[in-house]
């Protein structure tokens, strides 16, 4: 099989081929390095050309200025910033409570506290263990 140019992988990642060309384009990227190099580069061409990805900062700008615009108007009657509400510190501790717990850090951490816990509780059995041990032995080699 030829190579594969530019223009066809652009049509690939933007998905215009056919279901057959594209598991013949598939099959021969596993083969061939030269076609793998033009098909990252059409990925990379693709993605710098979704409106999304390249307007991400100015997004962030419309968002904040927004929220300093809805701020300025709340400022009459409150002199505080939004971040200095008690509210929005609750907000914020709510939300990287159900972050945590949905990454599992939760889990490993009560795991861990459970490990410790019965690793405390069981050398501390054994210390009195052998304490009263030690003690019982000595009161019968006394006697
Ligand atoms: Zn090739």
């Amino acid at each position: 099989m030829k190579h594969i140019s530019s223009e066809e992988w652009m049509r690939y990642v933007k998905g215009e081929l056919t279901d057959e060309l594209r598991d013949s384009y598939e099959a021969h990227l596993y083969e061939c390095e030269e076609c793998m190099n033009s098909y990252l580069k059409a990925m990379e061409a693709s993605e710098s050309s979704l409106p999304l990805l390249s307007e991400g900062s100015q997004l962030t700008d419309t968002i904040m200025k927004q929220i300093g615009e809805v701020d300025l108007t709340r400022g009459a009657t409150n002199q505080r910033p939004f971040y200095q509400h008690t509210l929005f510190h609750y907000v914020i501790a709510a939300a990287m409570t159900l972050v945590l717990m949905f990454s599992g850090v939760f889990h490993s951490i009560t795991t861990y506290v459970d490990d410790v816990q019965s690793t405390t509780l069981s050398q501390q059995t054994s210390i009195t263990e052998k304490i009263l041990e030690t003690k019982f032995t000595k009161i019968n080699d006394e006697k």
